[in-house]
């Protein structure tokens, strides 16, 4: 982008005290501007998901590709209506058990959705977020908002408004600081208009969960297949690769010694080549680290490999924390994929470029 834009910053801690501040929000989505907010997700950069040219100042703010849509978000099942041409039985029984959460649902795009929103297609992804802040804007913006996550294309979902900072300063109109998300990941996606209905990109609604209210529920095949194997996402944005961090990462599985074992000969010796090295670990490991420590290995403990949710919540703020830090090569351990876990691991073996060695 060549006009840098001075970008307001304004925290919002009682929606009460700080109503000023959502309309001001508000207004600059009205008038077609670009506004970062919080999700319980991650953040979203958010526009005007009617109009147009609104829409695609968020293409070129992150860098995204135009064929990637954004996810529509409403404050209210009564705006769905006018999005989406049908909404099927199925769909209003999931409404009824996970909005407003992280579930995102596919439907046919009604007329009024411009193909700019949807990268041209002819469905529509909606979803209504649980948060206070995210939903108190929509409706002060009185219309529903195209908002993908707030991060430069490829890189980490932002869950705290620095994140955001650090990607869109300059580059949008306001950035409402709402603390830190509650919960980490991207919403689980849902096709609608196929039988089964899809999962698209799996998350904290997890597929156990989707069946339990509405019976079979598949999952696309490209969630799990690796790029080489020509498999197209049904879910543009999912073929990308994505959530990456800038060192050289990679994840090793298997028995938890022989994994713990070839983390630190490798971290060992790129410290010996001189380089920075940060591993990945959880509570349960990270004391197996401490000879690696004081070589002078940063050792990150991600959370606790039994409440998957606390890996969910620090994963994209520990990728960020390495750029940072300049970390030149990344070890991980895998984490199991029932569950959350499926989510993670999608998450993770992208930002590992697929490179994940069993041991
Ligand atoms: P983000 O909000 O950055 O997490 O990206 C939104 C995700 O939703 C991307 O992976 C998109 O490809 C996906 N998505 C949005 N709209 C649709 C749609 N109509 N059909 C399939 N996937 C969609
Ligand atoms: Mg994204």
């Amino acid at each position: 982008m060549d006009t840098k834009i001075e970008t307001i910053i304004e925290k919002v801690e009682d929606l009460n005290k700080d109503s000023a501040v959502i309309e001001k929000a508000g207004r600059i989505i009205r008038e077609g501007g670009l506004v970062g907010f919080p999700t319980e997700t991650v953040y979203g950069l958010g526009a005007d998901a009617l109009n147009e040219e609104a829409a695609a100042k968020i293409y070129a703010a992150k860098g995204r590709p135009s064929d990637n849509p954004l996810i529509a978000h409403i404050s209210n099942i009564s705006m769905l209506d006018n999005l989406v041409q049908e909404v099927p039985e199925k769909a209003k029984v999931l409404m009824g058990r996970f909005w407003p959460g992280p579930m995102t649902l596919i439907f046919k795009k009604s007329e009024v959705v411009p193909k700019g929103t949807t990268g041209g297609l002819e469905t529509v992804a909606v979803r209504m977020p649980d948060n206070d802040i995210a939903r108190a804007l929509i409706d002060a913006s009185r219309t529903p908002i195209a908002a993908p996550s707030g991060n430069l294309s490829g890189k980490p979902s932002p869950t705290i408004a620095e994140h955001m900072i650090d990607d869109m300063y300059g580059r949008i109109d306001m950035i409402i600081d709402g603390g830190m998300v509650g919960m980490g990941l991207e919403s689980t996606i849902v096709d609608m208009t196929c039988e089964p209905p899809m999962i698209l990109r799996p998350g904290f609604i997890t597929k156990e969960m989707l069946r339990e209210v509405i019976g079979e529920v598949e999952y696309d095949k490209a969630i799990f297949a690796k790029p080489d194997e020509n498999v197209r996402p049904k879910a543009p944005g999912m073929k990308y690769r994505h959530y990456a961090p800038s060192g050289d990462f990679s994840m090793y599985e298997g028995d938890e010694e022989k994994v713990v074992a070839v983390i630190t000969q490798k971290a060992a010796q790129k410290l010996k080549e001189g380089k920075k090295v940060g591993v990945i670990t959880t509570y349960q490991h990270c004391d197996l680290y401490k000879p690696l420590e004081q070589m002078g290995a940063e050792i990150i403990t991600i959370g606790d490999e039994n409440k998957l949710e606390t890996i969910a919540n620090n994963l994209y703020k520990v990728l960020r924390d390495f750029d940072k830090k300049g970390t030149e090569f990344i070890y991980g351990e895998t984490f199991r994929e029932d569950d959350l876990g499926k989510a993670i691991m999608n998450r993770l073996t992208k930002a590992a470029g697929y490179n994940i060695i069993s041991v």
